[in-house]
């Protein structure tokens, strides 16, 4: 980086090296906490950012310090040559971890593949191990494949970390055999709390299971439960168990108690620019990319964008320009 191009920094003197890139709205899963049954209306393929576009985007924000990447979406291996945009990712010089969030319901014919590519760890969206439970959940009968996906990351040693989204009256039952996968294995099993972004336009009622209540019913059934160091600008609380191969997380998701420490940018399949994951996407990047900026332009409207960052995302919400509070489908932002 020349001094000219300094690192990306926003009006709160956060640093933001953090991408989070949203490739696909489109889903293989419906599950029920981010998209509706029906009548959801996926972007017309045009209105897509292409890899081209993508990749020219991460090249000037590696330039600016970014140096982490992580694939999203909608569910990334639904859009074709992902293996191949993922590998040319890997090689843009700046970009020294590579991450991939998926439902794990196509992957796992792909895993030796993600390994040659680099990408560094595999989120994988697991809410339950209870076949019947998962189809509720996702109203699609795939869990065996997603198992697949888990053991094949596993035997392949690339870091595992489940996302698990906790539901009233959905999966709360699930939270302790979910943790129980910690025992053998060495994945990080993260319980999230529910957010409300789930495409219906309503909030959900009733929401009771925040990170104070997860970590007391984990207390109770493992009392010898520790806390372990937090990583830098992580989202989870993490804990260990004496004995056990991984470790839990808890990500209050929906208390943000995070925001201060946040350097994530995310793009949205569509080329929006979110600076916080609550805000209603303030810059189109689509169209100053479909509209000849340079380079350079796209460094300053980076720059502009994260000069007048909400400091958290109870201000990003406040903020948004339908005064609506949020509540879009997770799978247009990327999670
Ligand atoms: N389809 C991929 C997957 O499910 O892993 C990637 C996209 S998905 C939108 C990214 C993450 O967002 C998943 O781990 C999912 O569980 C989480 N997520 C989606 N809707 C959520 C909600 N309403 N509250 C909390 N987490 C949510
Ligand atoms: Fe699809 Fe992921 Fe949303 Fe589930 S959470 S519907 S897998 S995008």
């Amino acid at each position: 980086m020349t001094t000219s191009n300094p690192p990306l920094l926003d009006n709160h003197g956060r640093p933001v090296n953090y991408l989070r890139l949203a490739v696909t709205d489109r889903c293989n899963l419906r599950c029920f906490y981010c998209m509706p049954e029906e009548g959801i209306k996926y972007l017309p393929k045009k209105a897509l950012l292409t890899y081209e576009e993508m990749e020219r985007m991460v090249r000037v924000l590696a330039a600016m310090g970014v140096n982490k990447v992580r694939i999203t979406g909608g569910e990334p291996f639904v859009r074709n040559g992902l293996l191949y945009f993922l590998g040319r990712l890997g090689q843009i010089p700046g970009i020294d971890a590579l991450h991939l969030t998926t439902n794990g319901v196509l992957t796992a014919p792909h895993v030796t593949e993600l390994k040659v590519i680099g990408v560094r760890s595999v989120n994988l969206s697991l809410d339950t191990l209870d076949r019947d439970r998962f189809r509720h959940i996702t109203r699609r009968d795939e869990l065996p494949k997603v198992l697949d996906t888990l053991f094949g990351l596993l035997a392949n040693g690339i870091e595992v970390k489940l996302n698990v989204v906790v539901m009233e009256g959905k999966n709360t039952g699930d939270i302790l055999p979910m943790a129980e996968l910690t025992r053998q294995y060495p994945v990080s099993v993260r319980f999230i709390e529910e957010m409300p972004f789930n495409g219906e336009g309503n909030r959900f009622a009733g929401f009771t299971w925040n990170y104070r209540r997860i970590l007391e019913e984990l207390k109770a059934h493992y009392p010898a439960l520790y806390k372990l160091a937090d990583e830098p600008n992580a989202t989870a609380y993490e804990y260990g168990i004496p004995g056990h191969a991984g470790r839990l997380g808890i990500i209050a998701a929906f208390s943000r108690s995070f925001c201060g420490t946040c350097n994530r940018i995310r793009i949205t399949a569509q080329g929006l620019l979110k600076t916080c994951l609550y805000d209603d996407g303030g810059l189109d990047l689509r169209k100053l990319l479909r509209t000849g900026a340079t380079d350079e332009q796209l460094t300053l409207a980076f720059r502009a964008a994260f000069s007048r960052r909400a400091k958290d995302g109870f201000e990003a919400e406040a903020r948004r320009s339908s005064h609506q509070p949020a509540s879009e489908s997770m799978s247009t932002i990327g999670g």
